[in-house]
């Protein structure tokens, strides 16, 4: 039996995999089951010892099973299985096989440089937010726009500075040990200028590491900072969207819909805790509609989801940005597909954190 943690996290995996990535399960269905008929694979269930597909031909649906070559701990060791039968499938398939969605996230990854930069300002957002302008060492970071973000490498001192050429395999080496300094975390980029970005930290009731850090963190504080990557990829010809964020992804929505034309249309619902936490944003037109959770904690309010099962849209040239609370998210990624009938390249969902306390 996996630990609850592990089982929560893999039955999240399990439906995004379904939900978004079929491509790549038909890829390992076809590849490395060498089930070559299949027309639509899903998983069906995980257990420490295999992961169990429904495959479906045109004849027949039947369950395949891949079995791990030995028993795994969690949830880490079930996506790098997954990742490692996705790569073997690939290596099998023909050259002209399509790319899949999750290969070319993966593709983005690739060839990602590490900055280092220094703290130059702070400010209050809001009773919950605070802003961090970075500044130095940013002179070639390539302005993604949109929900640009990157992997943070904290120190829990403060004081620190990075051993000159610092990179993220530098981190991944040292993550590997036991006494290890430095904690990761992603945030986005709400605004970048010359040399400079502002990022915005949310302060939340069980700060971690990067909570921590953002909160005690002085001017001249170094953090490094690897990325950019975005996942905002509307198709060329939506002209309609819906954004849908907690504290944390309303950075990525802002910076968004600041790159929208003047003539697209957008719906925008912001959850947060309460007035106090809400901020004040030049919106003439209202056209962020705030959600409050009131008495029910990050990660469990009720009435963002109310809200989106009122929405009454129409899908065509549609794309909805989601991101914040993974359970949340993925129910509210589940509702809006079936409700509102949209396909894989409509939407950009994200669990961007996931409450454990
Ligand atoms: C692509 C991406 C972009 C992101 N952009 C931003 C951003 O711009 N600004 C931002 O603030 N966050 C952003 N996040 C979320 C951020 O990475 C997480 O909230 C992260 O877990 C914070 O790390 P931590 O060290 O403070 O807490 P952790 O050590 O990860 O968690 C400690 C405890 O706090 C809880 N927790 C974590 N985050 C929150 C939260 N926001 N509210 C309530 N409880 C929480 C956890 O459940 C846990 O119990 C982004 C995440 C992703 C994947």
């Amino acid at each position: 039996m996996f630990d609850k943690n592990s089982q929560e996290n893999i039955q999240l995996m399990i439906d995004l995999h379904n939900d978004v990535n079929e491509d790549a399960l038909l890829l390992i269905a076809h590849y490395y089951l060498k089930e070559v008929k299949a027309k639509k694979t899903e998983i069906k269930h995980i257990s420490p010892e295999l992961i169990s597909l429904i495959i479906e031909t045109d004849e027949e649906k039947k369950i395949q099973q891949i079995e791990f070559p030995e028993k795994v701990k969690d949830s880490v060791e079930v996506s790098n299985f997954f990742y490692s039968c996705l790569s073997k499938a690939r290596a099998d398939a023909p050259e002209d096989y399509p790319k899949t969605r999750l290969e070319k996230l993966i593709e983005k990854t690739l060839n990602l440089d590490t900055y280092i930069t220094r703290v130059k300002n702070k400010r209050e957002i809001s009773s919950n937010i605070i802003e961090i302008t970075f500044k130095g060492g940013l002179q070639n970071l390539p302005n993604l726009k949109n929900d640009a973000f990157m992997y943070f490498i904290v120190n829990s001192d403060i004081e620190h500075k990075y051993p000159e050429g610092f990179s993220m395999n530098d981190f991944r080496a040292i993550n590997t040990k036991d006494e290890n300094p430095y904690t990761a975390a992603y945030y986005t980029i709400r605004s970048i200028r010359e040399n400079e970005i502002d990022v915005w930290f949310v302060l939340h009731d069980h700060p971690g590491p990067l909570a921590i850090w953002a909160e005690e963190a002085k001017v001249n504080s170094e953090v490094a900072i690897w990325g950019p990557r975005t996942t905002f990829t509307p198709p060329l010809d939506t002209n309609n969207y819906i954004f849908i964020a907690d504290e944390t992804a309303q950075p990525a929505a802002l910076a968004a819909i600041e790159n929208l034309n003047k003539d697209e249309n957008f719906i925008c619902l912001f959850e947060t805790q309460n007035e106090t936490t809400k901020f004040e944003y030049g919106d003439p037109e209202h056209r962020i509609e705030w959600i409050y959770r009131n008495d029910q904690p990050a990660g469990e309010g009720t009435e963002l989801l109310k809200r989106i099962k009122q929405l009454d849209v129409n899908s065509e040239k549609l794309y909805v940005f989601g991101a914040g609370e993974a359970r949340q998210i993925s129910t509210i990624r589940k509702t809006l597909k079936k409700n509102l009938d949209l396909n894989v390249d409509q939407m950009s969902f994200t669990g961007y954190w996931r409450k454990t306390s």
